[in-house]
């Protein structure tokens, strides 16, 4: 299904190792890399009481998992306040971990939609995203 996007970033990647523009990636072993993450849908298929309880039953087995693996949420940090609205005891756990880069969400508030929205839109989901990110316990440069 994801085949040929992971194909074209292993290409890129290998002619960016091999640091020489003019070598074929077909020539040499791609080397891919691969972040443990989700693509997190707030509602779709199913009610959004029902992804919030995955979402919460996802960042709790996290937040207790082996601390040495990363994990990327989703591009969007609204999760982190739908995940502290049902744990708010949890806070704290969750901004450490946000912290020291167990965990990471963002930068946008809400996945964009490209084609939608004005450009204006897009920086306000932005720094929507940094206002979450930052109330969460991430910390923010700039
Ligand atoms: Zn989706």
């Amino acid at each position: 299904m994801h085949t040929e996007p992971i194909r074209r970033i292993a290409e890129s990647s290998a002619r960016f190792y091999t640091g020489d523009a003019m070598t074929s990636a077909s020539a040499i072993d791609p080397i891919v890399f691969v972040l443990r993450h989700t693509h997190w849908d707030r509602e779709w298929y199913q009610p959004e009481s029902v992804f919030r309880k995955r979402l919460v039953d996802l960042i709790d087995e996290l937040l207790g998992g082996t601390p040495n693996e990363p994990f990327l949420l989703d591009g969007q940090a609204i999760l982190l306040r739908d995940y502290l609205a049902v744990r708010p005891e949890r806070a704290a756990e969750l901004a450490k971990a946000l912290q020291n880069g167990r965990l990471e969400a963002g930068p946008w508030y809400v996945l964009p939609d490209e084609l939608i929205p004005s450009g204006e839109a897009l920086v306000r989901n932005l720094l929507a995203g940094r206002r979450a990110l930052a109330s969460a316990g991430r910390r923010i440069a700039g």
